[in-house]
């Protein structure tokens, strides 16, 4: 024999209905069967509103009763016809008869006991438990109704009735064994020995199920659901769950503990006694194949097999002296709470003794503190114990499978993998059993907190990245392409997922939770963008507690430079190709190097010097692998390097500094490229990577252009005065040629000092072969002393920029 259950989903309307009779249907021709159902979904909530309603008086809840009258008979009237629908008719009609009564009742006295209460509920199953019954009569599938009543027997904590199994199996099994056709089942109501209708829990039509297979030996208990198994967390939490084929019953009973409402967790203890296996099914696919409980263990599964968790919780937190080597307290705290009926889901000791800390739901707060406070009342008052502190508002995540007292550092990377997504632990414990670590954290946190351990322990195919990008100009659009062209591949290759959350440039700003398609962007910030503004920007990405999300700015705006702190005190990494806060005042590039340090996010900022080429990380990781950097020459500028390489005796200064900005190499501005400010910045960036505490204004800056060219108000009038100064520039020009030298304008950054200035430099140095727009960066170091290290190649432009970005966020997913 088979018990089969079917919850509130399977048996929403008539059509999941259908699909529940031919799931019976199939399986009816080879056994008995005992169905179990729940109400129809919704009902049971209705029945507790419509409870609310008539104990205010409020003469709505007779609406509430159509309603639920309605729905039945809307049901009845699709599977039903003829004299088996107009007898189930009469019978729903006299159900709601005796629900109005109830209700009326409860009206007139203004109160509704538990005992009504749980009357009350039982309507729901009753009701469907009819209709479900006579269906599949009608369909050929011979059934008997049995009302639990008849069977689970339980005492009189309504709302939470405690089955007396001795006299349940003894029931059940008297009752079922004679019947030769299958049975059906109201599932959730039991009634006390006095015949008081109880219920066994919200949610407790599994349990219903799970004792009348143990009672009856059943070969197998199925549950019938709208998911298609037990998943790796709750799948309307993280999209990424899938389902488990199998689970050993601890670890079904650790999840459900936790907080996974797939199963009753009290609905595991009777079917694992006789070790009955459970199989989880989808009647909404059955041909899945569901999850499997039973006790077998399986041999090779991840240490981490699941993740749930539990809103509304409360921590109580019990402090004191008065605790310490004092035994039996822990013992007295429990049993306080359980005379209270308080059910704890969360323990921690500190070692020490001096702190005992429980997680309970929050609905219990008034209750447990009672309970604690008096059993506590005497220390309290000798101030031994202080009086208990609670907290509000938590959630319990806890990481759950039969492997994990196997695992060494599990703690350590829920922590790190947290902590990186600035979720705060508000405390961690770990099982008895060794099979689950729970942390505690603010509920505002839950869903990114299991996505980002879903992830973490590889339950997740891929990793999502979430991205603001402040800045679409030439180098932001590009990025955007390269995302577009790559993302297929990063998924497939390395599981991550990027996607763009935000959107904005100068003057509008775009945000999507869902994200913003790589393609047609330009359309919708143009249609469905807001006035951009940084701070808002940045208020906005935080309020949406995105777990790995990364802010990129690649504008060249000192304002957008100016919210840095905020963002990486936000707990959110940093991409910037934008080199303004990297060289701007010493204090502040240190402060967000620390601040990033600290909240455990990434500053990168790769881009700031030489584009794509690996210029920083290759410093940073010589002196974090304990090298000495003493000097760095580089070649930085990718526009005077073009200039110089073009300024021939066919080619004017002049001509040659029209060409550049024609062809794009320059700033819009050329003085910033021929005044050297640029090249500043960057050796200025690099010096500090190794150490110096510099400031830009310590950078020594020989200008080979005339100072009187500076002193033109407009960029026609600057290029004018170049015109003007041919014959010096030609002096130049001719000079390093008669050498056989070439002009190239370096930075250096030498034992603590940097300069930047013209140069001619003879073929045997690295700089004399310097095509086009490249970059080239010496350095020379302890372990790089007569060779240096040499970092050469296109070192400016969108493509190489932008794919300097998509790097440095690479790398902040990699970590
Ligand atoms: P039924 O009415 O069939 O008893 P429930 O709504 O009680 O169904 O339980 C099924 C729901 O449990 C799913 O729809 C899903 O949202 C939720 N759930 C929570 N955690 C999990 C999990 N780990 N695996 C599957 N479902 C889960
Ligand atoms: N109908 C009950 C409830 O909603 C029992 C169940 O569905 O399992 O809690
Ligand atoms: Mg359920």
């Amino acid at each position: 024999m088979r018990v089969l259950k079917f919850g509130g989903t399977s048996v929403a309307n008539a059509e999941s209905i259908q699909k529940v009779i031919k799931i019976v249907q199939e399986k009816a021709k080879n056994e008995k069967l005992v169905i179990v159902v729940s109400a129809f979904s919704g009902v049971t909530n209705l029945l507790i509103g419509c409870g609310k309603l008539a104990q205010e008086g409020n003469a709505a809840y007779k609406n509430t009763i159509r309603e639920s009258e309605k729905r039945h008979l809307t049901v009845a009237k699709a599977l039903l016809s003829g004299k088996s629908l107009e007898l189930i008719v009469f019978k729903i009609q006299a159900i709601t008869k005796e629900l109005e009564d109830i209700c009326h009742g409860i009206a007139l006295l203004n109160e509704i006991s538990p005992r009504t209460n749980d009357y009350l509920l039982g309507f729901g199953e009753r009701l469907s438990a009819l209709i479900i019954a006579e269906s599949l009569n009608e369909q050929g599938v011979k059934t008997r109704q049995i009302d639990a009543r008849e069977l689970i027997i339980t005492d009189e904590n309504f709302g939470n009735a405690k089955v007396d199994f001795d006299l349940t199996f003894v029931k059940t099994k008297s009752k079922l064994s004679d019947i030769q056709e299958n049975i059906l089942v109201n599932g959730f109501v039991a009634a006390s020995r006095k015949r008081h209708y109880t219920t066994l829990g919200r949610g407790g039509s599994d349990y219903s199920a799970s004792i009348i297979a143990a009672a009856t030996d059943a070969e197998m208990l199925e549950l019938w659901t709208d998911v298609s198994g037990v998943m790796t967390a709750d799948p309307q939490v993280v999209e990424t769950a899938y389902p488990l084929e199998k689970l050993s019953y601890e670890e079904a009973m650790e999840l459900s503990h936790f907080g996974a409402k797939i199963i009753f967790p009290p609905s595991i203890q009777p079917v694992l006694q006789k070790e009955i296996p459970i199989l989880i099914k989808n009647t909404f696919a059955p041909h899945e194949k569901g999850t499997l409980i039973s006790k077998d263990e399986e041999k090779d599964a991840k240490s981490v097999r699941g993740l749930s968790h539990v809103n509304e919780i409360a921590l109580f937190t019990l402090t004191g002296g008065g605790m310490v080597g004092v035994t039996g307290t822990v013992s007295r705290l429990f049993s306080a709470l359980s005379i209270y009926q308080v059910n704890v889901i969360f323990i921690t000791q500190a070692s020490s003794e001096h702190t005992i800390t429980v997680g309970i739901k929050q609905n219990n707060v008034e209750k447990a503190r009672t309970a604690i406070n008096s059993e506590f009342e005497a220390e309290i008052v000798l101030s031994k114990i202080e009086p208990v502190q609670v907290e509000e508002g938590l959630s319990v995540v806890a990481l759950i499978g039969d492997n994990m007292k196997a695992s060494i550092g599990l703690s350590g990377r829920t922590f790190s993998a947290l902590g990186k997504n600035g979720i705060n632990v508000r405390a961690i414990a770990q099982g008895s059993t060794e099979r689950n670590i729970s942390v505690v954290i603010s509920q505002k946190d839950v869903v990114k907190a299991m996505n980002v351990l879903h992830e973490q322990f590889f339950l997740s195919k891929v990793k999502k990245i979430h991205l603001f990008l402040m800045g679409v100009g030439y180098v932001g659009k590009t990025f955007i392409a390269q995302l577009n062209e790559q993302a297929d591949y990063l998924r497939e290759e390395f599981h991550i997922d990027i996607k763009i959350i935000a959107l904005s440039n100068s003057k509008k700003m775009l945000f999507d939770e869902r994200s913003i398609s790589p393609q047609g962007w330009e359309n919708r910030l143009q249609k469905d963008g807001e006035k951009a503004r940084a701070e808002l920007f940045v208020e906005k990405m935080k309020a949406l507690n995105l777990r790995n999300s990364v802010f990129v700015d690649n504008t060249a705006s000192a304002s957008i430079s100016e919210v840095y702190e905020k963002v990486l005190a936000g707990n959110i990494s940093l991409v910037a190709s934008n080199k303004i806060a990297t060289s701007s005042a010493y204090s502040y590039y240190k402060r967000l190097n620390e601040l990033a340090t600290k909240n455990n996010v990434k500053f990168l900022y790769e881009t700031n010097v030489g584009a794509g080429l690996p210029v920083i990380t290759t410093i940073q990781n010589m002196i974090k692998s304990g090298d000495k950097i003493f000097k760095i020459e580089a070649v930085l500028s990718g526009s005077l390097n073009f200039i110089f390489n073009n300024f021939t005796e066919n080619s004017s200064f002049y001509d040659t500094v029209r060409q550049a900005m024609r062809e794009g190499y320059t700033e819009p501005d050329p003085r910033i490229d021929l005044g050297g400010v640029d090249v500043m910045r960057k050796i200025l960036i690099l010096a500090r990577e190794v150490g110096a505490k510099m400031e830009l204004e310590a950078v020594e800056n020989k200008k080979f252009v005339p100072a009187a060219c500076f002193e033109s108000d407009s960029v026609d009038d600057f290029l004018a005065s170049l015109k003007k100064q041919e014959a010096y520039f030609e002096k130049i020009r001719k000079t390093a040629e008669k050498r056989g030298e070439k002009l190239r304008f370096i930075a250096t950054y030498e034992n603590g000092k940097a300069r930047v200035e013209l140069q001619s430099v003879n073929p045997q140095k690295p700089y004399y072969q310097l095509d086009g727009k490249d970059n080239i960066v010496v350095i020379y170091s302890n372990r790089y002393k007569k060779q240096p290290l040499v970092v050469k190649g296109a070192g400016a432009g969108a493509e190489v920029t932008a794919s300097g970005i998509f790097a440095d966020i690479i790398s902040i997913a990699n970590q």
